[in-house]
């Protein structure tokens, strides 16, 4: 029996039943594919259904506005996916596309998920080569070949494309992107329990730990947060964080960035005045990211009733507060100011 056909046995008795699964309807599948990046199935199906009752259609979420998204992706992370989604619906004219050749030039739409999206939408011979994939494949060929650097993830495309049952190729992309997830795991995969084995390099030669080969992830930037919680009365501030920076779009408290602990002085310097008292200061929270790690700290600030807004916040009301997206972080210090 050929490798795909192996697997894709392997699928019928052990895959997943994915809501996302039972559908051809492309918009679906691109919302659940970008759901689902760095995010893990559990999160991301409930993710999924309240995305679809919001956004039934293409044409629904053309017309949704950033905050009213950002609010429904509020936890999910990786906010920037979420605003990309909004440019590529804008960008679609009439029905969301199907076939790679549409999907690839649309905005957060790249080779894996053209690839997914088209086979498993209308059928398309198309190799889906996502973290899972190329683990399989790297172990089933023994590859020496960082798979992070461009030839090694050339020469797993190659591979992947070969692999591809070009009868069934949605039905192949969904077998291997299980087989990885289930099967083939990251860590001490139960070869002895593989339809593969016996046509497995790594297992044969002992190298399955090895494999695959990755030249490493980024350094950690580190970066300090001070957040001054303003309040005026029952009234508090928040900004909408900028473009270019990590959480665009989401709103925060306001926001001194120093590496230098935060004095009276500094919060004086960045509000420009000194018509304030300083209140209760949260503990300092760690928050990591994929590329960063953040240290924060919140402090109330109490302002003089009747104090305008500080340039480029908005004034909210204790209600409202609820209604603007936020980041874990910021959701995390409020949680614990209500206790
Ligand atoms: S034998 Fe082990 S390493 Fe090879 S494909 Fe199967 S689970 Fe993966």
């Amino acid at each position: 029996m050929e490798t795909s056909a192996r697997i894709q046995k392997w699928f019928a008795e052990n895959g997943r039943d994915l809501p996302w699964r039972h559908t051809r309807d492309p918009y679906r599948i691109w919302v659940s594919e970008i759901i689902l990046q760095q995010t893990r199935i559990e999160q991301g199906t409930d993710y999924y259904h309240r995305f679809l009752q919001q956004y039934p259609t293409l044409s629904a979420l053309q017309q949704t506005d950033e905050t009213t998204l950002l609010r429904l992706w509020q936890g999910l992370g990786y906010y920037s996916r979420a605003l990309t989604m909004l440019k590529a619906a804008r960008a679609c004219s009439g029905a969301f596309p199907d076939r790679y050749d549409d999907l690839i030039g649309l905005p957060g739409i790249g080779d894996y998920t053209a690839s997914a999206i088209s086979s498993f939408a209308s059928g398309e011979c198309r190799a889906a080569v996502d973290g899972n994939v190329q683990r399989i494949i790297a172990r089933l060929y023994d590859l020496e070949e960082p798979v992070d650097k461009p030839a090694g993830a050339k020469s797993i495309k190659m591979l992947a494309d070969e692999l591809l049952d070009r009868r069934h190729p949605g039905n192949h992309n969904q077998a291997m992107m299980d087989f990885g997830a289930l099967q083939c795991v990251p860590r001490n995969p139960d070869c002895h329990q593989c339809p593969l084995q016996a046509q497995c390099l790594a297992y044969a030669r002992g190298t399955v730990g090895e494999r695959p080969v990755k030249l490493g992830k980024t350094k950690q930037r580190k970066r300090c947060f001070h957040y001054l919680d303003l309040q005026a009365g029952h009234t508090r501030f928040l900004r909408q964080r900028p473009e270019g920076d990590i959480w665009t779009g989401l709103y925060e408290f306001f926001l001194i960035e120093s590496d230098e602990p935060l004095t009276s002085e500094s919060i004086r310097q960045a509000l420009g005045s000194d018509r304030f008292e300083i209140g209760r200061q949260s503990k300092t929270y760690r928050h990591v990211l994929s590329h960063q790690q953040i240290y924060a700290d919140f402090t109330v600030i109490l302002l003089p009733g009747g104090e305008a807004a500080p340039p480029g916040m908005v004034a909210i009301g204790p209600e409202a507060l609820d209604s603007y997206p936020l980041s874990r972080l910021t959701l995390r210090y409020l949680q614990d100011s209500l206790q």
